[in-house]
């Protein structure tokens, strides 16, 4: 029996969760948030117990050091030596990583040149792993490349019609995101309708605060919403998702807000979405509330929100030529009855049809009616327990 980490760290923050493998049993999660400011806080939660410190942590070093000192504190684990593996997950994996990657100097500076795809995560994810390597240097380390599952699209799927050598000189193309949120509720979603994979064609929804639909045949991922970077696809939180480029020289030229990159990145990926739209808040619950309240501005940044996600959908039965069914994930995918009735209420010319007394919140699996052409299940995504899984595989080499 051994125990292993998932590893999800993000600019200022280090999210995990320990396994005892191959049981895929949780032993204990936690979260450290402001890495590098003051007053970080660290949550570790185990038997039904949370337990919260505010400390300074300067680093992901230094935020390591502290999981694996709580893991002791708490009585989770007696010794370092019970903890034979550590996954992390890693943003952006370029073209070069088609599959997860045992960790290796050289692989955390491929990780590290990758950056440009990805600034604000990869440097992150590579702090992390070179954190674990040096305290803990002896386990099965594995890194989880978020693009992966993505490598299989068709070039005509990952080329954008923009001069070729932008592509060959400065690697422009389409890498998608949520890679292992996608492959994990397909696979799950082929075993409740009791078919092999390799049969269907699914339409894979994860709707978080980041969200992106995948195109699913045979198990593999032939299109993706997200595009070059997690900005482009469908509305989101705060992401604008797909925009008419020209609006970008427009505004550069008509507004300050646009006047370097980092202005322009901002509004797109911060000031945008839910959050630009409803002029209140990216979280949808606030915005399912303000819209029951009345408010016109949340009903419209719901509404855009749905309308995306449906053309998105429209899109990849083109793409697929029809398909089995269509799976909803993450927060809102998950959680949001209202988004999954009116996302799917307007796909009814696609033999799409939703059960109203099975769409409640916490439903999970099928909740179309038995009569439907195409079936909507909901399966919650679990993607720290693919990365345990992973760890293992690589473990059984
Ligand atoms: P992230 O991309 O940050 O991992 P999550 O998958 O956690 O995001 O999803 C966060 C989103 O899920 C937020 O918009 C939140 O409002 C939404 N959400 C969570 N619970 C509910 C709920 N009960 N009803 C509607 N939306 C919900």
């Amino acid at each position: 029996m051994s125990k292993t980490i998932s590893i999800n760290a993000g600019s200022s923050s280090l999210k995990w969760q320990l396994y005892l493998m191959p049981q895929e049993q949780v032993l204990a999660k936690g979260l450290i948030e402001r890495i590098g400011l003051k007053d970080s806080i660290s949550t570790v939660k185990f038997d039904g117990r949370s337990e919260q410190q505010i400390l300074d942590i300067t680093d992901h070093t230094q935020a390591v050091r502290i999981l694996l000192d709580d893991l002791k504190r708490f009585d989770i684990i007696q010794s370092y030596d019970e903890i034979t593996g550590v996954g992390h997950r890693v943003v952006a994996g370029g073209e070069h990583f088609k599959d997860s990657a045992l960790v290796t100097e050289e692989v955390i500076q491929q990780v590290e040149e990758l950056s440009l795809l990805a600034p604000l995560h990869n440097p992150a994810n590579a702090a992390g792993i070179r954190a674990f390597r040096e305290i803990l240097p002896d386990i099965t380390s594995v890194l989880v490349f978020d693009t992966s599952f993505h490598t299989s699209m068709p070039e005509k799927a990952y080329r954008y019609p923009l001069p070729s050598k932008y592509y060959t000189e400065n690697k422009v193309r389409k890498y998608g995101a949520h890679g292992t949120s996608h492959e994990y509720v397909a696979q799950e979603a082929a075993k409740v309708l009791g078919k092999p994979i390799e049969e269907l064609k699914l339409i894979t929804c994860h709707i978080g605060n980041g969200a992106s639909i995948t195109a699913v045949d045979k198990g593999l991922s032939v299109d993706t919403s997200m595009g070059f970077t997690p900005l482009g696809g469908v509305m989101m939180g705060t992401r604008t998702g797909d925009i008419d480029p020209a609006i970008i020289p427009y505004l550069m030229l008509h507004t300050d807000d646009f006047s370097s990159p980092e202005d322009i990145s901002h509004v797109l990926n911060r000031e945008s979405g839910l959050k630009g739209v409803s002029g209140n808040s990216s979280d949808m619950r606030d915005i399912e509330s303000a819209m029951e309240a009345g408010d016109h501005d949340a009903t419209l940044a719901f509404d855009i929100f749905v309308d995306r996600i449906q053309k998105y959908i429209g899109q990849y039965f083109a793409v697929l030529n029809g398909a089995d069914a269509i799976i909803f994930t993450a927060g809102i995918g998950e959680n949001s009855d209202l988004v999954r009735e009116a996302v799917i209420s307007g796909l009814s010319w696609f033999g799409c049809d939703i059960e109203p007394a099975k769409n409640v919140r916490g439903a999970e699996g099928v909740i179309s009616t038995p009569e439907a052409k195409v079936k909507v299940l909901v399966i919650p995504t679990d993607e720290e327990l693919v990365i345990a899984r992973e760890v293992e595989r690589f473990k059984n080499q």
